[in-house]
């Protein structure tokens, strides 16, 4: 009885200390999570006076009214390279914090190895040319034709290990090769060893190497391989951290070889596919809707009647995806998107639709609203929730009365049943128009001369002009005499208020399409605000401090 008693006793004890460590735990967690967190908000903060400080260095360092001495131009630049430093080093602690703090989300779609190439490639071709080095870049002909990831994550730490490979080396070259791999990653690492596929990106340099001592500790946060490093090179030592924590995120994992004085390789290793969610069910609109077949989708195959060119498709080609489930009418839409000019994809279901869009990513997209698995509705929301499907432009086919409801939902424009084949016509035509590489016109309405100047910076792109006025009654000419893409429009006018504006474009009918951004600073009532989405048929409003 003692015995027992004195083990009970015992267990009690141990239950005890086993709730005080739990607690303890739970108080590290918090704390780091807190410490995270301010680092986060601290970051935030800091960028934003750092902003003015970058423009207006770089504006002074121009000297555009050549009223500087050589020696102030030199403090201006110096103050500029010394903001761009701080800014890269809050970026990177809160891209870090964010990391640990487990805030990062993990964004990913289809990337074209093509496109990748093409990205790698100019990034870097400039610096190799400039250091008189050679810059290799190889990409497996086994590889497939896309790869899932998060593509923001993947550029960064491939940009990351391209940039200290060209940092550290001095003659010789640097050479990205990218393949399909069976082996080389950690055979613990569970992620890889599930994935049908692992792609290995491999960055070797020739230049100055990193000691078997020193590879390990390279990857932590503030470290260097030497102390003199900073010194010679620059840089802060959260690169790789980074890069190692985005890998895992991804999925995958950073290896290094190297031997000091002949080079080094960082590989990354990742699925070629991370977390597809291609089985997850597409949702279908609520109510109003029965389907007429069932939903559970096999592998998308062209509609029975309609033949289209999707076997014929090359980089490059104008596709024209066809969502459609009246076969003759699909035909007929194929027959002149061909003469327009397109190569044609054909769907006639909702599901079949949005994976060929993922896989062919067409030009732009017809969509009936009437389809045998879901509402035309719900694709193209789904279409405008993703980003990497949200620019396609869409047209709806449908009935008149929906017309409003089409562009407000996003679609690029809008075809009523039943169409004429020069309806048709114009419509791919416009689209085509609208694809095709140009500059694109904007219109900025504001009279206040500093709000103009600083929308005009931050929206200045080569493939956009901008003209700007400071009047409503400006802005109606400006509209009369030019085309617009699109128009910026403050609601404080000098001769008339900015809904008053709105009500008189909406009398031009040529201008009913013409997508317009509220750029306000000012808190709107709902009265307002439900004015505003009336009166334009694509308003974003916007405060001051979101630019
Ligand atoms: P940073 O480049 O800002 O110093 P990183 O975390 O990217 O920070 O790199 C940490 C250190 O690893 C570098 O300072 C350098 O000593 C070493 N290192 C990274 N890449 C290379 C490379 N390609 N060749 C030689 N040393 C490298």
């Amino acid at each position: 009885q003692q015995q027992k008693a004195e083990v009970e006793r015992k267990n009690r004890e141990i239950e005890q200390a086993k709730v005080v460590l739990e607690e303890r735990a739970q108080q590290l967690a918090l704390a780091s999570r807190y410490k995270s967190e301010f680092l986060a908000n601290m970051s935030h903060e800091l960028r934003t006076p750092l902003n003015s400080i970058l423009i207006l260095g770089q504006q002074l360092g121009d000297n555009p009214d050549e009223n500087l001495n050589p020696r102030q131009v030199e403090f201006a630049k110096t103050i500029h390279a010394a903001g761009t430093d701080l800014l890269h080093l809050i970026s990177d602690i809160l891209d870090l914090s964010k990391i640990e703090s487990g805030t990062v989300t993990v964004d990913s779609e289809d990337i074209s190895f093509a496109h990748l190439r093409e990205t790698v490639e100019r990034s870097f071709r400039h610096e190799a040319e400039r250091r008189n080095l050679r810059y290799g870049v190889e990409f497996d002909p086994r590889l497939p034709r896309v790869l899932h990831t998060d593509p923001k994550r993947l550029l960064q730490i491939l940009k990351n290990l391209l940039s200290n490979a060209f940092k550290f080396t001095e003659k010789g070259g640097v050479e990205l090769t990218v393949r399909p791999v069976e082996e080389g990653w950690n055979p613990d690492n569970a992620s890889l060893a599930n994935a049908l596929t692992v792609v290995a990106f491999a960055v070797r340099d020739t230049g100055i190497g990193i000691s078997g001592d020193k590879q390990r500790i390279v990857f932590e946060a503030f470290q260097q391989a030497d102390a003199g490093t900073a010194r010679k090179y620059g840089g802060t030592g959260l690169g790789l951290a980074i890069s190692r924590e985005i890998a895992g995120l991804l999925g995958g994992e950073i290896r290094l070889a190297s031997m000091p004085g002949e080079g080094s390789t960082f590989t990354l290793y990742l699925p070629l596919n991370f977390a597809r969610d291609e089985d997850e069910p597409v949702p279908v609109a609520p109510h109003t809707f029965v389907p007429r077949e069932s939903t559970s989708v096999a592998s998308p195959a062209p509609v029975d009647e309609v033949s289209d060119d999707r076997h014929h498709i090359v980089e490059g080609d104008l596709t024209l995806l066809i969502v459609e489930d009246d076969p003759r009418y699909a035909t007929v839409l194929r027959d002149l998107a061909r003469e327009s000019g397109f190569k044609t994809v054909v769907a006639n279901r909702g599901a079949d639709a949005l994976r060929l869009v993922r896989d062919y990513q067409p030009t732009a997209i017809t969509l009936d609203i009437f389809l045998p698995d879901m509402l035309g509705w719900t694709v193209l929301a789904r279409l405008k929730q993703d980003s990497a499907t949200r620019h396609i432009p869409v047209q709806i086919v449908t009935v008149e009365e929906e017309r409003h409801q089409s562009i407000e939902r996003g679609a690029f424009s809008y075809l009523a049943k039943p169409a004429t084949p020069e309806t048709i016509e114009a419509a791919l035509d416009r689209i085509k128009q609208f694809s095709l590489p140009r500059v694109k016109r904007l219109l900025v309405v504001e009279d206040d001369e500093k709000e103009r100047m600083s929308i005009e910076e931050l929206i200045r792109h080569g493939d956009v002009a901008i003209d700007t006025v400071g009047s409503g009654e400006e802005a109606l000419a400006a509209l009369a005499a030019n085309r617009y893409d699109c128009v910026v429009l403050d609601l404080r006018l000098p001769d008339m208020t900015g809904f008053e504006l709105l009500d008189r474009i909406q009398t031009h009918p040529e201008l009913k399409e013409l997508p317009i951004v509220v750029f306000t600073g000012k808190e709107l009532t709902a009265q307002e605000s439900s004015r505003l989405k009336k009166a334009a048929k694509s308003v974003i409003v916007k405060g001051r401090r979101v630019p």
